[in-house]
């Protein structure tokens, strides 16, 4: 059977309302690090109740209510003395949206754009807001690999031509020696280096 909710979580207790479903989670982790020095602290400080928006069910939106746990660090040279279990796999530190809903619904401000991404999502059961969608399609975005650029770029014939409009952004290229141009006659091969 697939998972229901993030792998990392395990289910205490379903809350189910006509419009909404609230499942009652806990970490599976037993033990946390100190995000700083990395030390496993042995006694707990205190617990929270964290709330992440997830994938909808049957048409309903649904919240996982998360008791996280916050830990006291004894390491004396650390400067952190407590620190909140980090829930890997499932959300960022601080984020409201697990990873696979943040994912969902970059991709739906990607494709649709804010408005219309933020009408498809209400309508998808996972509302959120247009401003939201286009914040994620950038952070997806800034951690995106950059572009490399191409070392050769192919084209055909027509683009040699004088009265072709690319044809001059072709010699720009060529003299440029941004990158080698190949076209489809192997004996003019515009190369960076000529
Ligand atoms: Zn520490």
């Amino acid at each position: 059977m697939l998972p229901l909710i993030p792998a990392g979580l395990m289910v205490d207790q379903v809350l189910p309302s006509p419009d909404h479903i609230a499942v009652v989670t806990s970490p599976r982790q037993t033990s946390a690090s100190c995000p700083d020095c990395w030390v496993t602290p042995e006694r707990l400080h205190s617990r929270y109740l964290r709330r992440l928006s997830d994938l909808p069910w049957q048409g309903r939106p649904v919240t996982l209510q998360v008791q996280a746990r916050r830990f006291r660090c004894f390491n004396r040279a650390c400067p952190r003395q407590t620190f909140a279990e980090r829930l890997s796999g499932t959300a960022p530190a601080a984020a409201r949206r697990t990873e696979r809903l943040s994912d969902l619904q970059g991709h739906l401000g990607l494709a649709l754009g804010g408005e219309a991404g933020m009408r498809l999502a209400e309508r998808l059961a996972m509302p959120t807001s247009a401003d939201t969608l286009l914040r994620l399609v950038c952070k997806a975005g800034a951690d995106a690999e950059p572009p490399r650029t191409p070392r050769v770029l192919a084209v055909d014939d027509w683009a040699e031509r004088p009265k072709v409009p690319c044809a001059k952004r072709m010699e720009w290229l060529r003299r440029g020696g941004a990158a080698a141009v190949a076209t489809a006659r192997p004996s003019s091969i515009w190369s960076a280096t000529r």
